[in-house]
């Protein structure tokens, strides 16, 4: 099993490590800051050096209870050598920022007097954000009223936090899991990692996220795409 050191110090940006595995995909270690794609956020790019000899890291996805390290350049890289893991920062705090924007914007949705429907989906890109909504009555208006909800909460400063909770205590709060997959999953789980956003949203999640809602910066609607009667895509960016 790989450690997964992201999920409780976001902004850890390298560390070392040992390699538990190498497959004709990639690097397994013991432990990483490498994020493996999952939740919507994409997995992260860097390098993995061993001494003078650099790696570079594609991609990174979960295998299992491990995170695989995605590298076509692997070739003599043996079990138990030492290395030291190199994040692509500054492509992965945007993917933090956005993160923590998407959850904003669902936890504010939630609560909204107009809201008729549900946010459905999203996905992070390294400049830009999707959403995906499933709302009767759909207007440009109602995204740029969240927007401006959105943009005062991030102004506001709200902490942003990781706890964990025992599933059993996890399943009484409502809305933790917003889809019937993340309830399932809520319920196989022992224990439960909860993303907090002071005041305004706590979900179940897996993901890196800003420490405070400031980081985010200001949201500016891109477009909306429409994808049906009710369904929407909505790209956002933060500035
Ligand atoms: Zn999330």
């Amino acid at each position: 099993m790989t450690e997964k050191l992201y999920l409780n110090d976001a902004y850890l940006k390298e560390c070392d490590a040992r390699v538990n595995k190498v497959t004709d995909r990639g690097i397994i270690l013991d432990r990483t800051v490498f994020y493996a794609r999952g939740g919507g956020q994409p997995g992260d790019s860097g390098t993995i050096s061993f001494g003078d000899r650099v790696v570079h890291i594609d991609d990174t996805i979960k295998e299992g209870e491990d995170v695989l390290h995605i590298s076509d350049d692997t070739s003599g890289i043996t079990e138990g050598e030492f290395c030291k893991c190199n994040l692509n920062w500054e492509t992965r705090y945007q993917y933090m920022r956005y993160h923590s924007a998407i959850h904003l914007m669902d936890g504010i949705f939630n609560n909204m007097a107009i809201k008729t429907g549900l946010i459905t989906g999203s996905q992070i890109y390294a400049d830009r954000a999707r959403v995906d909504f499933s709302v009767d009555n759909f207007s440009q208006d109602i995204v740029l009223e969240l927007i401006e909800m959105v943009n005062k909460a991030v102004e506001e400063g709200h902490n942003i936090s990781v706890k964990y909770l025992p599933s059993e205590e996890a399943l009484k709060i409502p809305n933790l899991a917003r889809t019937e997959p993340g309830r399932e999953l809520i319920k196989r789980l022992p224990v439960v990692r909860i993303v907090d956003i002071e005041g305004v949203d706590a979900q179940a999640d897996g993901g890196t996220h800003v420490n405070n809602t400031r980081e985010i910066g200001k949201l500016s609607l891109n477009r909306i795409e429409n994808k049906g009667k009710n369904n929407k895509r909505v790209y956002f960016t933060v500035g």
